[in-house]
C-alpha cells in the first residue's frame, strides 16, 4: 500500500487517459471556435455565495455536494470549489460589465468541476466539463443551436448519436402555478416520501421531481407535468425550438418530466444520455436556459442559455461501446547512438528534427545501443536515428523499426524524408 494516494472520487489522469481528455479538450475547442464562441477562465473556487445564490440553496449541489473551503480568518469569505462552471462566469459577466459588449456574449470553457459525491462509477468528485454559455440572446433559435452543437460534439468524439431530451420548463408567469400542482400531488402522497424529501417539499416541490432516490422512481412518473401548464410565451418559445431542431435534421424526445437539479433554469432544458441507456449515472451532458440568472447575481435581467457536457462520461461511454481510438500520438523517430556516451551529437539532432515540427526523442541514457532500440520500439516509434562515426561524413542510418530494415540517409536529407514518412503515414 502507498503512503498518499489520490482523494477518494479523484483520479489521477495518466498519460493514455489524459490524451484522451485532451482530443476531447481539442474537438471542443476547434468547435466552439467555429461556432463563434471565445474561450473564458474564471477562477476553480468562488465565494460560496455565488453558488447558493445561483444554482439554489435548496439543491442538491448546494445542500450536499458543495465542496467549501475552511475559512481563513484573516480573510472571513466562505469560498466554494466550483460544482459548475455557469454561475462563475456570470458572474464574470456581470463583474466585467459585458453587458456592454456587442450581444449576444457568447463563451466557452473546458475544465474540472468539485462534487462532494458519493463516489461511484461515473460519478466522481473531481470530474471535467465542456461548458459554452450564450449571454444575451433570448432564443429560441439558439436554444436549437446549442443542441446542435452538442450532437455534433458527440459525433466528432465518435460516439453513436446520444438520445436527446428537451422540455420547458416554463418561467415565472408560469412556475408558480405548476409548483403548486405538484406540492399538492406530494402531500397527497406524504407517506410515500423518504424523509429529506419530504422536508424539502415545503421548500422547492421542484426539487422531488429532480430527485436521484429510487423511492422517488414510481411517483414521480405519477406526477403532474408543466406541459399542459406553459404559459403563452413559454409554450409559443418551446414550439419554436422544436421547429428549428427539425429543420437542422436533429432527433429528440419531448421528455415532460425532465427538469434540471438548478433553479436558476427557464423555458428550454435538455439532457443527453449514450443511445438507449438512461439512467442518472450515464447523463453525457445537459443545459439549459437560465433567463433570471444574470439578474441573480447582480447584473440587468439579459437572458442566457448554455450547456455543460460530462468529459468523463463521454470517455465512459467510448470505453463501454468498444470505440475508444487510442489518443496517444507515438513519436516519429528515436535518436539513438552507437557510443553511449555521446549524447551531446544526439541530442543536437533531436533539436534541429524538432524545430523543424517533427515529434523526436533523443536516447539520453548513456546505455547500450541494443537497449536504446529496444526503448524506441516499446515507445512506439517507427524509426531509429542511429548516430555513429559516420556522422563525420554526413551520415546517419535511419531505421525502419517496423520493418526492421536499415540504410544509410545524409543528415542533409533527414528532415525531409522523415517529414515525408510522417505525412505517409
Ligand atoms: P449537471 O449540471 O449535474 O447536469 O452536470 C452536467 C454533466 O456533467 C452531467 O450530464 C454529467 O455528464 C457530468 N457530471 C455531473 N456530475 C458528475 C460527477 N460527479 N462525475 C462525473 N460527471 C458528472
Amino acid at each position: 500500500m502507498p503512503t498518499f494516494r489520490a482523494p477518494r472520487g479523484t483520479r489521477d489522469l495518466l498519460p493514455p487517459e489524459r490524451a484522451r481528455f485532451l482530443r476531447l479538450e481539442r474537438i471542443a475547442a476547434d468547435l466552439t471556435a467555429l461556432y463563434g464562441f471565445r474561450p473564458i477562465e474564471t477562477p476553480l473556487f468562488e465565494q460560496a455565495a455565488v453558488f447558493e445564490r445561483s444554482v439554489g440553496a435548496v439543491t442538491d449541489i448546494v445542500e450536499k455536494e458543495l465542496f467549501r473551503l475552511a475559512t481563513r480568518r484573516e480573510e472571513g469569505e466562505e469560498w466554494a470549489l466550483r460544482p459548475e462552471p455557469t454561475a462563475g462566469i456570470v458572474r464574470a459577466y456581470v463583474q466585467h460589465g459585458m453587458q456592454t459588449w456587442p450581444q449576444p456574449v457568447r463563451l466557452t470553457t473546458t475544465g474540472p468541476m468539485f462534487r462532494y459525491d458519493r463516489p461511484q462509477a461515473g460519478r466522481y468528485r473531481q470530474f471535467w466539463q465542456f461548458d459554452v454559455e450564450v449571454l444575451g440572446d433570448p432564443g429560441p433559435a439558439v436554444d436549437a443551436e446549442l443542441i446542435e452543437l452538442a450532437v455534433r460534439f458527440y459525433a466528432e468524439a465518435g460516439l453513436q448519436a446520444p438520445d436527446v431530451f428537451v422540455n420547458s420548463i416554463g418561467d415565472s408567469e408560469c412556475r408558480p402555478a405548476y409548483i403548486e400542482a405538484l406540492a399538492r400531488y406530494y402531500g397527497d402522497h406524504l407517506d410515500h416520501l423518504p424523509p429529506l424529501e419530504r422536508e424539502r417539499l415545503g421548500r422547492n416541490p421542484l426539487r422531488l421531481l429532480d430527485s436521484k432516490e429510487p423511492a422517488m422512481a414510481e411517483l414521480n412518473a405519477g406526477a403532474p407535468t408543466i406541459t399542459e401548464r406553459l404559459c403563452d410565451g413559454c409554450r409559443t418559445h418551446f414550439a419554436a425550438v422544436r421547429e428549428h431542431l427539425d429543420t437542422l435534421g436533429i432527433r429528440y424526445e419531448v421528455e415532460p418530466r425532465l427538469v434540471r437539479g438548478l433553479d436558476y433554469y427557464t423555458r428550454t432544458a435538455f439532457e443527453f444520455f449514450p443511445a438507449g441507456a438512461r439512467g442518472t449515472q450515464a447523463a453525457l451532458g445537459g443545459g439549459g436556459r437560465y433567463d433570471r440568472l444574470v439578474e441573480l447575481l447582480g447584473g440587468r435581467p439579459t437572458p442566457g442559455i448554455g450547456f455543460g457536457l460530462g468529459l468523463d462520461r463521454v470517455l465512459l461511454a467510448l470505453e463501454s461501446g468498444g470505440g475508444a481510438a487510442a489518443a496517444e500520438q507515438p513519436i516519429l523517430a528515436v535518436i539513438v547512438g552507437a557510443d553511449p556516451t555521446a549524447t551531446a551529437a544526439r541530442l543536437k539532432l533531436a533539436t534541429d528534427l524538432r524545430a523543424a515540427g517533427l515529434a523526436v526523442r533523443a536516447d539520453l541514457a548513456t546505455r547500450k545501443l541494443g537497449r536504446q532500440l529496444e526503448a524506441a520500439v516499446r515507445d512506439g516509434a517507427r524509426f531509429a536515428v542511429i548516430v555513429g562515426d559516420e556522422l563525420a561524413e554526413g551520415q546517419v542510418q535511419l531505421r525502419d523499426l517496423g520493418a526492421a530494415s536499415q540504410k544509410a540517409v545524409p543528415v542533409a536529407d533527414l528532415t525531409a524524408l522523415l517529414r515525408r514518412k510522417a505525412a505517409a503515414s
